[in-house]
């Protein structure tokens, strides 16, 4: 079966870019029945931190992009690293080097006076007169000949001479195993069959596919993803907005929304844009992952989520919502369902915490009304048509969408007037603005007694 993972290095958060990476890798592994590892690179101990590892399994949380095996923690592994390095150096496969490092300047100085590649020589790849007690490291004999070859799902073929490679370190003068080693050791005991990640690594993996042939272990498959770039085609950073996934719920986006957006940052299934979670499974495969770099675009983004809002049951977006009302301080246990908010206002918003701020009238009341509208609608014209629109709604026995509205217009008919003269006052002076969704639908969220109360204040 596949088994593909993500390993991200908790040293901050879980960005734009990871994300992609752990979705493009989530999806293949779902596309072919297979599983999901998740493994914290934790090695590096000065720059992994906690909040990051928290983080990072906060963002996949909110994703969605649950796991099947994992987290594992590559701290958590030392032991086995170190029975491996063992075996390695049993075998002849790896050596002890006692290099100092001044000597190892010496010689990268010499190299780069000539204009050579600063590289390790080998010098102690065959000797035996081991000093005692002088530190050292553990390096990996690459072949000295031959090449390695890559077939890249997205790269096509990568062909790296062995002459062009050194004696990789895997373990250290202070005994730590190096982020490469781990790597293969991982890949290696989580039968990981399919690698996708940043192209950045792609220096990495001739070193890594060594090592796994002298493991004898079975060879993943490779996907190395292009970079994200800003909309100025420089390389996404904080200067481009948010690049945090978690930021992007703060901002209230939606995971769908966040998910389409990234699906599509590098692949493509014919000129389809909208993919539920269920579609890309259906379409995802690794050899249409795009080569060139994508460049981030937060009005697609914007549009997604605006279409994401609009289209998805509400009862699968307030959740989402609630947690921006709670944010926002706004208690919804008291007033209209979030549902019935959603429905009639999710055509109005491009973000969750704008729908949240643009429904606090219904479950708080407002202090003061909209400045400019109540000086159009309330202060000149809407004491008398308000005053009698306050005692039809009164009357009105059953609430519902077309009483209010006959309501509204029997008052009208009756004072002959304009609707203007009635709705807009109403409007202001029940929701506090000049912008709401249609009265009728608004007004039906809201109990009379309310409305009648805010009427009043309006009226002082
Ligand atoms: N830990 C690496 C990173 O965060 C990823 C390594 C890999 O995927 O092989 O960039």
């Amino acid at each position: 079966t596949v088994v593909t993972r993500f390993a991200p290095s908790p040293t901050g958060y879980l960005h734009v870019g990871g994300a992609r990476t752990a979705l493009y890798s989530w999806l293949y592994a779902k596309s072919q029945g297979g599983e999901f590892v998740l493994r914290i690179e934790d090695t590096d101990l000065e720059r992994s931190t906690d909040d990051a590892k928290q983080a990072i399994l906060d963002g996949m949380e909110w994703l969605g992009l649950n796991h099947d095996k994992g987290p594992y923690y590559q701290t958590e592994r030392f032991e086995r690293y170190y029975e491996v390095i063992d075996e390695l150096l049993e075998k002849g496969l790896a050596y002890k080097c006692f290099m100092s490092v001044a000597e190892l300047d010496a010689i990268r100085e010499e190299q780069e006076k000539k204009g050579e590649k600063p590289r390790y020589p080998g010098t102690w790849r065959d000797r035996t007169d081991h000093p005692e007690g002088q530190p050292f490291v553990v390096r990996f004999k690459t072949p000295l000949k031959g090449d390695v070859i890559i077939n890249d799902h997205v790269r096509g073929e990568i062909r790296i001479s062995n002459t062009e490679l050194d004696d990789l370190i895997i373990k250290r003068t202070d005994g730590a195993p190096t982020y490469n080693f781990c790597v293969v050791v991982d890949d290696w005991d989580m039968g990981i069959t399919h690698v996708v990640r940043g192209e950045d690594h792609i220096n990495n993996t001739p070193r890594q596919i060594n090592i796994l042939n002298a493991l004898g272990a079975p060879l993943p498959e490779y996907a190395h993803v292009s970079m994200i770039l800003g909309d100025d085609g420089k390389k996404l950073s904080k200067r481009h907005g948010a690049v945090s996934v978690m930021q992007y719920r703060d901002d209230g986006y939606l995971p769908q929304a966040v998910l389409n957006y990234l699906v599509r940052l590098g692949w493509s299934h014919g000129d389809q844009e909208i993919f539920s979670i269920e579609e890309m499974i259906e379409h995802f495969s690794l050899d249409s992952i795009s080569k060139s770099a994508s460049a981030f675009n937060t009005e697609k983004l914007n549009w997604l989520n605006e279409h994401y809002i609009k289209t998805l049951p509400a009862s699968e977006v307030a959740p989402y919502a609630k947690w921006h009302f709670d944010q926002q301080g706004i208690d919804c246990s008291n007033g209209p369902s979030l549902e019935s908010v959603i429905d009639i206002q999710a055509d109005r918003v491009t973000t969750l915490k704008e729908l949240a701020s643009i429904s606090t009238y219904f479950y708080a009341d407002f202090e003061e009304f909209d400045e400019k509208a109540a000086k159009k609608h309330l202060r000149l014209v809407a004491k008398e048509p308000l005053e009698a629109v306050k005692e039809a709604l009164l009357a009105v026995d059953e609430w519902s969408p077309e009483n209010i509205q006959s309501a509204i217009n029997a008052t009208a008919e009756k004072l002959e007037v304009g609707m203007g003269k009635i709705g807009m006052p109403l409007r202001v002076a029940a929701t506090g603005s000049g912008n709401s969704p249609s009265l009728d639908v608004t007004l039906n969220l809201m109990k009379k007694e309310q409305i009648a109360q805010r009427i009043d204040k309006a009226l002082v």
